[in-house]
């Protein structure tokens, strides 16, 4: 037993740097692309395939296709004129003649000369009547050297500046069969036949070297099963814990929804009315509540969520408010605590950023259930912080947290009542494979008398109106928040791109103007002074990056200045724009941007003709596609490699009536036979999922 129980050494675990045709510079940049063992490189898939024609006469040569030739160089010609230099060369066999243009060749000029023999192998056009090549690959061969004789059916990779598909497809080719004995397959046989899926060895081999296109077809629908049932399956481990009776049932009457209001400084809109008491009917059933509250930007979702977590207090039990980022994490921690001042309810605030010792003080604290609400980020995560009786998790803006920290927390406090809340509209798909198990509340309608955000999308020689507005709303006694472009260069950090920001604008377009810096990298207690301040009106216009684009709430603050528009996403610019027109005062949007693609026009024109979020999260799924969409690289969210969610419903719909009758038959899936599954699902989803589902 000991023997098999010992691990074996994992082939596909073998670092990049001991893989064929992989010197230490190769490794480094497989590195870069996110490539670090064997597993990785075959998991990096093509993004398309080439028909590749066999060699030819020129003649023969077909438009749009990869094609090789032969011929004798007829001419040469080196271009350095305007425009990009180019270096040409003509070559003929004996019917033919076909155009090569090799852009930045300048090198070509002592190696490519007339009477030179060469075999090209490229991209072939027609322009005007002649076949032409684009920067061909090309070898000087002897004129009797035989014929390249193989079509072939080749991947294309998503190359890098250094990392060609090419040479991707070499590496890949030349570690693929060690690759492939390492693949076991978790997928029962008897799923395999009905869903008529290939075996995921095959998958792996068509995946990279398909005989043809069906072959490359099949191969992926198999991969992308697999990344869709491994979802379903991991949502329903955690159904797991959701049985009925398992988690606290909380009492609430009359007095106690009194009390609760009273707090609020305003009437609740009735769609907080509804949403809250659909939620009061979950914390009351003693089944754990799994609730998506779904608002745009502005809708009041913070109220409800106060709601339920006074309820939670109120029964004895604590409250865990999670956010993304520090900045909103405070904001909340300043809302709840102005709302609850003077209240017997304690509450604290739990970011990286607090100090490791009063950190252990904290933990002490909570786990003696002395705090009753925690605010915090991902910090309130750790191990180390343990709840005496924790009732009711919340968590803002969810998809930025990630599956992972989601079954952290469902394991660690067995079944909490659980909330999420996102200003993201989830479209139907996704919210079937990410949220399947979730009931979802909807703040439709926002508070009354909230002004309209008028937006404008202004180019860089405009940008004198744009600060124009910023001034003129500053004197009215408003205030502004100016958004700094997003750096492109590693170098320059973000506190000096914002901090070089302010000085351009302090000593030219707003000099008259109290401006203040904000972003990640300014240790808490001066990011929460800024903020302070700038709720207080002490500074007129905060100098900020993205950070400020969740939960920010000054009602006074009237202009929205986005500096280099197009550089973002449409969901972020929507949930920039959200963060003016809170208050009674007309609010403006600006985005100042001069769009070098044509898609970051069609984001700008998006943003300035419709207001409502779920048009633009619409707009934005079809722009971008689901893995961008949701920023997953960034916020955890396990992404799809493959699947193409929008696109995929038949197939999602197979794997989670596979998942459920997996599960059904084994619902912990701790049967031996189902142990390739498990390690499948780990190595998805790392080690937290396993904690949570397996610990
Ligand atoms: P969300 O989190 O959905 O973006 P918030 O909960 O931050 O929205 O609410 C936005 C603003 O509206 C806050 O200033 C909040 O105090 C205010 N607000 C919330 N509900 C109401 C209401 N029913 N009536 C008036 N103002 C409200
Ligand atoms: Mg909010």
């Amino acid at each position: 037993m000991t023997l098999a129980s010992t691990a074996v050494a994992d082939p596909l675990a073998k670092p990049v740097e001991e893989l064929r045709e992989v010197g230490p510079a190769r490794a480094a940049q497989l590195r870069k692309i996110g490539v670090t063992s064997l597993g990785d490189l075959i998991n990096y898939f093509p993004r398309d395939y080439q028909h590749e024609s066999e060699e030819r006469p020129i003649g023969l040569l077909s438009d749009g296709q990869i094609g090789i030739a032969r011929g004798e160089v007829t001419a040469v010609n080196y271009i350095a004129g305007r425009g990009r230099p180019r270096f040409e060369a003509t070559l003929a066999d004996e019917q033919n003649r076909l155009c090569l243009v090799f852009f930045h060749g300048a090198y070509l000029r002592t190696k490519v000369h007339p009477g030179l023999i060469l075999r090209v192998r490229g991209p072939v056009r027609y322009f005007r009547g002649l076949p032409q090549m684009v920067n061909p690959k090309w070898e000087a061969v002897v004129a009797e050297a035989p014929r390249v004789a193989d079509a072939k059916f080749r991947a294309v990779y998503p190359a890098t500046e250094k990392l060609s598909s090419e040479t991707i497809e070499r590496i890949i080719g030349a570690n693929l069969t060690e690759a492939l004995a390492g693949i076991r397959d978790w997928c029962p046989g008897g799923i395999l036949g009905k869903r008529k899926l290939v075996s995921l060895r095959q998958a792996y081999r068509d995946i990279h070297q398909p005989g043809d296109r069906n072959q490359a077809r099949a191969a992926r629908r198999r991969l992308v099963y697999d990344e869709l049932i491994s979802m379903q399956l991991a949502l329903g481990l955690n159904r797991r814990f959701m049985q009925p009776g398992s988690a606290p049932m909380m009492r609430i009457d009359r007095n106690l929804d009194r009390r609760i209001r009273a707090r609020f400084p305003f009437e609740l809109t009735g769609a907080q009315e509804k949403a809250i008491w659909q939620i009061v009917a979950d914390l009351q059933s003693g089944r754990p509540m799994k609730r998506l509250l779904q608002g745009d930007v502005g809708s009041g979702k913070t109220a409800v969520a106060l709601y339920a977590m006074l309820v939670t207090v109120a029964n004895k039990m604590q409250g865990a408010l999670l956010a993304p980022t520090e900045v909103l994490a405070e904001q909340h921690y300043l809302v709840l605590s102005r709302l609850l001042r003077d209240s017997q309810v304690k509450i604290e605030l739990v970011t990286s950023r607090t100090k490791q010792k009063s950190r252990d003080g904290l933990a002490e604290r909570i786990a003696a259930g002395e705090v009753h609400i925690a605010v915090g980020t991902q910090a309130l995560l750790q191990k180390s912080i343990e709840f005496a009786n924790l009732g009711l998790i919340v968590v803002d803006e969810q998809h930025r947290l990630g599956v992972l920290q989601r079954a952290y927390l469902t394991c660690k406090a067995r079944s909490p009542h659980y909330l999420v809340m996102t200003a993201t509209p989830i479209p139907r798909t996704l919210a079937l494979s990410y949220f399947a198990d979730f009931d979802l509340s909807t703040l439709d309608e926002g508070p009354p008398g909230r002004q309209a955000v008028g937006t404008r999308w202004l180019r860089g020689s405009q940008s004198a109106q744009a600060y124009g507005t910023v001034r003129q709303e500053i004197a009215a006694g408003r205030q502004a928040y100016i958004v700094v472009p997003r750096v492109e260069d590693d170098d320059l950090s973000e506190s000096k791109s914002v901090a070089k920001h302010v000085r351009t604008l302090s000593s030219g377009a707003l000099s008259d103007v109290k401006l203040a810096p904000l972003h990640g990298q300014m240790p808490t207690e001066i990011k929460q002074q800024t903020m302070a301040a700038f709720r207080d009106g002490k500074i007129d216009a905060l100098v900020a990056t993205t950070m400020i684009e969740v939960g920010i709430d000054v009602p006074n603050a009237t202009v929205m200045l986005i500096e280099g528009a197009d550089r973002f996403g449409l969901s972020q610019l929507h949930q920039l724009r959200g963060r003016v027109g809170r208050g009674e005062h007309p609010s403006q949007c600006i985005l100042l941007a001069d769009p070098v693609t044509s898609g970051a026009a069609a984001r700008l024109e998006a943003l300035v003709s419709t207001r409502s979020g779920f048009e633009i999260a619409d707009m934005d799924l079809r722009l971008r596609g689901p893995g961008e969409f949701f920023g997953t690289r960034q916020h955890g969210l396990p992404e799809f490699k493959l699947a193409e969610v929008e696109n995929e419903f038949e197939l999602l719909r197979l794997a989670k009536q596979d998942a459920d009758q997996l599960l059904g038959g084994d619902p912990g899936l701790i049967k031996r036979e189902n142990a390739g599954i498990r390690a499948m699902i780990r190595r998805q989803f790392g080690v937290s999922m396993g904690l949570a589902a397996f610990g």
